[in-house]
């Protein structure tokens, strides 16, 4: 509802650019929210509509834009209205509706936000996202899903051209930082590893420098990681990520060519020699860079080798870990694969990088846990058996169609051959896989 006004005096002005923590625009008929992948859409007559109903004194209410291209709300009368409350009434609705209007624009995907404590326990349970703990000093911290890249190799059939997967998740950093802590304390771990990583592409979570920064407040992390394809990688980022002092970035590059990195990348747009300079940028950094190609027999054979030749030579500034780590191509039920290959036993493997180690005369092509600093350490406590049956609450729709999230023993679970994904219902299933806290199930 847009309220037409004359005397702009007696109007009272917010500057919703400087109120609210994204990116603001207006189409005719909604309020367009940004902050990196994030976009959410507020439709205006209802976002005016609530707001009257909390302030039946408003008579006058009309969206514009300064010069400087920023959102301002102008609302009247000014004299019967605080700005305050109106304020934190704004933030109160945009924070309510957002959420169920998101979208992940690097996959075109809905974007599910998960708000702090919104389970009421730790994130456990999920692939997804949360943190996996698998036994070792290593945690795996997943904030966001999805990804903008459509590799033809993807184990877990990821990308804007994904097939099975139908929506994505985010998590407020404050439920991320809240699990971590629980599982250090519940492990009591001193010499944590925080590596962020997800089924998708982790850079693309908006609020990553602050995750960087937060997980560094626990006294026993010691390293905190990144796995990254790149896509979202620029000099200002890596800065920043080295102000907060993140360890190493594990960047995935997988050809040295540049009409070969494009197809195995799945984007024509996919620019290696950028990728190549970002690389060498972080080299040039306090982050500690490992270069971790997939490499696919008989495909990028002579890229690997050109990638080693390369990189080999150059400086380094922080040399705390190796530089490569080389991964063999695997092939999963669940994910793509590049036609006509087959996996490499892993012997043949290892026997290749020995041979590539004395070639190059470069050490730790083969790489060991020990070289990473990881040990083994106790598990979190596993609730769930496999093949015990329970009873669950749906809590969300799932990433794949017919797959739903459900809670049990405060963990999640993931229960496929469910429709329509009734939330808020209590179902009995069996679980049919808990590796590492991580559940899959059925209905029973
Ligand atoms: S392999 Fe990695 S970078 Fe490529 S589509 Fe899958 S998740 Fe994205």
């Amino acid at each position: 509802m847009t309220v037409p006004f004359s005397k702009r005096e007696q109007l009272l002005i917010l500057n919703l650019s400087e109120l609210l923590p994204f990116s603001l625009s207006l189409s005719d008929e909604a309020l367009i929210l940004t902050k990196g992948v994030m976009r959410g859409e507020i439709p205006i007559e209802s976002l005016l509509l609530e707001l009257q109903q909390d302030f039946t004194s408003i008579q006058q209410m009309h969206f514009s834009k300064n010069k400087n291209g920023q959102i301002l709300l102008m609302i009247g009368p000014k004299s019967a209205l605080d700005k305050e409350a109106l304020e934190s009434t704004l933030r109160e609705i945009i924070s309510l509706e957002l959420p169920n209007n998101l979208k992940n624009s690097a996959t075109k995907k809905p974007l599910i936000f998960i708000p702090a404590d919104f389970f009421g326990f730790p994130l456990v349970g999920s692939l997804y996202f949360g943190v996996i703990d698998r036994g070792t000093n290593l945690l795996q911290v997943r904030p966001i899903t999805g990804c903008p890249l459509n590799c033809p190799f993807c184990s877990v059939d990821e990308g804007p051209a994904s097939k099975s997967k139908v929506r994505d998740f985010i998590v407020d950093p404050d439920y991320l930082i809240s699990t971590y802590n629980y599982i250090l304390s519940e492990k009591k771990l001193n010499g944590a590893e925080a590596h962020i990583d997800g089924q998708g592409e982790p850079m693309s979570y908006p609020y990553l420098v602050e995750l960087v920064q937060r997980l560094w407040e626990n006294n026993n992390t010691a390293v905190v990681s990144l796995q990254t394809d790149g896509w979202f990688l620029n000099e200002q980022i890596i800065d920043e990520l080295s102000a907060v002092k993140l360890s190493r970035i594990n960047l995935s590059i997988n050809a040295f060519d540049s009409k070969l990195a494009k197809r195995l990348a799945g984007r024509g747009d996919y620019n290696l020699e950028k990728m190549l300079e970002l690389a060498e940028y972080i080299l040039d950094s306090n982050i500690s860079l490992l270069l971790a190609p997939i490499w696919i027999p008989e495909i990028n054979d002579s890229d690997i080798e050109l990638l080693i030749k390369f990189f080999s030579k150059k400086k380094r500034k922080n040399s705390s870990y190796p530089l490569f780590g080389i991964q063999n191509y695997e092939i999963y039920s669940e994910g793509r694969h590049v036609k006509g290959v087959k996996q490499k036993d892993f012997k043949l493997f290892y026997k290749q990088l020995r041979e590539l180690e004395s070639r190059y005369r470069v050490q730790d092509l083969v790489l060991t846990p020990k070289i990473f600093g990881m040990y083994k350490t106790k598990l979190l406590p596993i609730p769930m058996k496999r093949n015990e049956i329970i009873k669950a609450k749906i809590v969300l729709p799932g990433r794949l169609q017919n797959e739903v999230l459900a809670t049990a023993r405060r963990r999640l679970i993931h229960v496929r051959q469910v429709s329509p994904p009734s939330i808020g219902k209590k179902i009995k299933i069996r679980i049919t896989r808990n590796r590492h806290n991580l559940f899959f199930g059925v209905p029973a």
